[in-house]
């Protein structure tokens, strides 16, 4: 089987009614960004950044999986699918799909803020609030198990694995304009066949891709109608 690597962002879960944030003027769900989704943020006011982050959880757990997360999961039978994404809702997984690298974290998990991304330590807790004084058994605050600017972004190095090894590289729904993750698409093998999903056109310079230009669920329709015509795939 050939390896996909679907590199996956927040316009791949718009048609799930959840908001992307460049197509907001640099406001995520009406906030400013540094506020919600920085360490200097959380250092400012915990407080906020928790009631942002518990409200994302509950419009997750009222969202459902769209034709797109489906038609993704679906390729796992044909490809040896990775999902790298940027995202930290969990609409990947309940579509079905069963090898995901959440790159910047995922929504329904904590840790201590004492803790690393990638130390020990993290706990899902579902779509369950955290409040200022929730904390581990040490004593020590829980905060939101997301990677926020100005963090490191632990899960890069097994995503750079997977990149390099694609066949096929899908890139939907991304401006790919947050870095490190917008760095992966320079990861591809030179004849590593690249498409690019989003309604808007994206221009990448250097890069070589085929941009479908259309909602994410209309754009893996004409994915895969491309993937059934070439028989190399
Ligand atoms: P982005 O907001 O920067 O870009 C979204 C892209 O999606 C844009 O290019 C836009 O044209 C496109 N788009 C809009 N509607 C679409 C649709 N229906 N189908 C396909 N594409 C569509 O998002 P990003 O590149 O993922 O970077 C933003 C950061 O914000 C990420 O790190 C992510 O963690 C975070 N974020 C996550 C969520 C989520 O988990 N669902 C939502 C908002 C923001």
């Amino acid at each position: 089987m050939k390896n996909l690597v679907v590199l996956s962002g927040a316009g791949v879960s718009a048609e799930s009614g959840i908001k992307t944030f460049r197509d907001s003027d640099g406001l995520w769900e009406n906030y400013p960004v540094e506020e919600v989704a920085s360490i200097e943020g959380w250092y400012r006011n915990s407080a906020l950044m928790l009631q942002f982050y518990n409200e994302r959880r509950r419009q997750i757990a009222q969202a459902e999986p769209n034709l797109a997360h489906k038609k993704i999961a679906a390729l796992e039978s044909c490809f040896n699918t990775t999902v790298v994404t940027q995202n930290i809702d969990n609409l990947h997984e309940r579509a079905g799909s069963k090898n995901i690298i959440h790159l910047h974290g995922e929504v329904t998990k904590v840790r201590p803020e004492n803790c690393r991304a990638d130390e020990e330590g993290v706990i899902d807790i579902g779509y369950r609030d955290i409040n200022i004084g929730d904390c581990d058994k040490n004593g020590v605050q829980l905060r939101p198990h997301i990677v926020w600017f100005g963090e490191e972004v632990p899960m890069m190095s097994a995503a750079i694995q997977a990149v390099e090894q694609a066949d096929i590289l899908l890139v939907i729904g991304s401006s790919l304009a947050v870095y490190p993750a917008a760095g992966l698409v320079h990861y591809t093998r030179k004849d590593c066949k690249i498409f690019l999903i989003d309604p808007k056109p994206i221009h990448i310079a250097g890069l070589n891709f085929t941009q479908i230009q259309e909602v994410a669920s209309v754009g893996m329709e004409k994915f895969i109608e491309i993937l059934r015509k070439n028989e190399n795939f």
